[in-house]
């Protein structure tokens, strides 16, 4: 089983032929190369290095974090901007909520905002500021 030939299968199927590399079983393409840490030393800096990324996830300048970073921002800073952003979404949430009911042939408004809607207009003037008008 010492041989100087690779042996790995292809994709083609055959055997590969390629040389195996120094200290190794396969050629550079077939897993050849990397054995990982082999000093104590090397081990030690290997398993730290794992449980930091594990305790903090990747530091700076790893591509997916400053990703989800910038993404975050960026919102922050388009809230910041325009605070009637947010009104008119949860105004358009609260159109399709309606749309919906109105599909489903519910009258147009919950009981909990026709409640709202009645607390709100019980007033004895028909508009708000009209008493203070006349
Ligand atoms: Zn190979």
């Amino acid at each position: 089983m010492d041989s100087l030939i690779c042996g790995a299968t292809t994709r083609s199927g055959m055997p590969c032929r390629g040389r195996v590399v120094a200290g190794g079983k396969r050629c550079r393409l077939h897993g050849g190369l990397s054995t990982g840490p082999l000093t104590p030393l090397g081990r030690l800096r290997c398993a730290e290095n794992m449980r930091r990324v594990r305790i903090n996830g990747p530091g700076p300048g790893h591509r997916k974090t400053d990703k989800a970073r910038r993404r975050r921002e960026t919102r922050a800073r388009r809230e910041k901007m325009w605070p009637k952003r947010q009104e008119r979404k949860r105004l358009q949430a609260m159109r399709w909520a309606q749309k919906q009911r109105l599909k489903a042939g519910l009258p147009l408004l919950t009981e909990a905002e026709l409640e709202n809607f009645k607390n709100s207009h019980s007033s004895s003037t028909p508009w708000p500021g009209a008493s203070s008008a006349f």
